[in-house]
């Protein structure tokens, strides 16, 4: 995407539209109450959590983007000098409270930008996002999809997010008079806990900061912050350690229970970090004498595993495992696919494992191939610099200024 004209999760200074994904940190970077660089567009749940997460911003700078609606805007086409239409639809990505999509289509052609999503293609509400997706593409192709490549790699296999949360209900019923601690972030996991509380019928300690989150959402008297009343906390990622659990545990006997699609142990020693606090390592990854819980059947999920004799991790995630990735770029068929995690320990690029997938998926549907053009383009440069331009101006005219601009800058 030109990133002079929108910009998605990026906040420096150029771009004539500014649209957020979802609060989690990663995606605001950048963002503070005293940002004032244009126009800023957001799911109304995200619009609702705004103040809280950056209060003193200017609310006069946000502008809702309704879920499954085209929204118009004006901007000025960074190629022609002219005014362009662009339209913007925000679609569920079933992340965290207030996270969407987004698919934009204009003189570049069609655009999806997934932001962090999970795509269970047996839910409901994907389905639904499935459906709106579809009709908002027709017949028409995704030019260029950024996707979010966590988990993009087929050694991450995981389950449903509801199977995920019945391990952790059996983890806690095999533990009756244990105390739990649940590792969650200040903004996901939000379904985890509602699940938790439908099935145990018990209520749960959130910090204070999550209990105003909660409730801007809208679930009252279901979370507290009086430890008095319940055995199950929720307590921020940060505070989770060997040497929380062991303290808690010269107290009274306390379990905790990490929901993660990474390995929660693998990821921190990959990112030649201590996993476990200031301890020196006394943890065991998961073997045989592992002890696993839960339901899922396929032998090549991952299930519970647990760590240490205080810890599970549970295979919750709120991002895609990698078969459902390959379910999503098989159905939009883009033209071209970036990843937008790069920085992560996991990081692979997507094309590594996808790539082929798309040359295969252009020949079949008949669209000239992106790496055929990148050759053409590449030639054109060297021999015929004027013949390049005109091109470029087909291109655009068929449509395709997204490949393009993609090529060229
Ligand atoms: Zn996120």
């Amino acid at each position: 995407m030109d990133r002079r004209m929108i910009s998605v999760d990026r906040w420096s200074d150029g771009s004539q539209a500014y649209f957020l994904t979802h609060l989690h940190a990663d995606h605001t970077a950048g963002l503070s109450p005293a940002w004032n660089r244009g126009p800023l567009f957001c799911s109304r749940t995200t619009a609702k959590l705004f103040p809280f997460k950056f209060p003193g911003f200017r609310l006069s700078l946000l502008r809702i983007v309704d879920v499954g609606r085209w929204h118009s805007l004006s901007l000025v086409s960074p190629s022609s000098g002219l005014q362009t239409a662009v339209e913007a639809m925000a679609i569920d990505a079933h992340h965290c409270p207030g996270s969407v999509m987004y698919l934009f289509r204009g003189e570049f052609g069609y655009m999806l930008y997934t932001g962090d999503f999970r795509w269970q293609a047996a839910s409901k509400r994907a389905q639904i996002g499935r459906t709106m997706l579809l009709n908002a593409i027709k017949n028409e192709r995704v030019d260029i999809l950024y996707l979010d490549n966590t988990y993009c790699n087929p050694s991450y296999s995981f389950p449903s997010r509801e199977v995920a949360a019945q391990q952790v209900v059996d983890i806690i019923t095999s533990h009756p008079e244990h105390d739990i601690v649940i590792g969650i972030d200040t903004l996901g996991k939000k379904d985890l806990l509602l699940y938790i509380l439908r099935v145990l019928k018990i209520k749960i300690w959130v910090w204070p900061e999550r209990l105003q989150i909660m409730h801007l959402l809208g679930f009252h008297d279901i979370f507290t912050t009086k430890t008095s009343l319940t055995r199950i906390r929720a307590v921020p990622r940060y505070s989770f350690s060997i040497d929380t659990l062991e303290g808690l545990n010269s107290m009274h006997p306390t379990i905790g229970i990490m929901p993660s699609g990474f390995p929660w142990a693998a990821k921190s020693v990959r990112a030649n970090k201590n996993p476990f606090g200031s301890s020196s390592v006394r943890h065991r990854k998961a073997s045989k004498g592992s002890k696993v819980v839960g339901t899922c059947t396929n032998p090549n999920v991952k299930t519970v595993e647990q760590y240490h004799q205080h810890i599970y991790s549970v295979p919750y995630s709120d991002h895609s495992c990698f078969s459902e990735i390959l379910d999503f770029v098989k159905l939009l068929r883009p033209v071209h696919l970036k990843g937008i995690v790069s920085s992560s320990c996991s990081h692979v690029d997507p094309i590594y494992y996808l790539g082929h997938l798309l040359e295969k998926i252009n020949h079949q549907g008949g669209y000239i191939g992106s790496l055929q053009i990148k050759r053409e383009v590449e030639e054109l440069k060297v021999s015929k610099p004027n013949l390049l331009l005109e091109l470029v101006i087909l291109l655009r005219q068929n449509g395709k200024g997204g490949v393009v601009d993609d090529l060229i800058f």
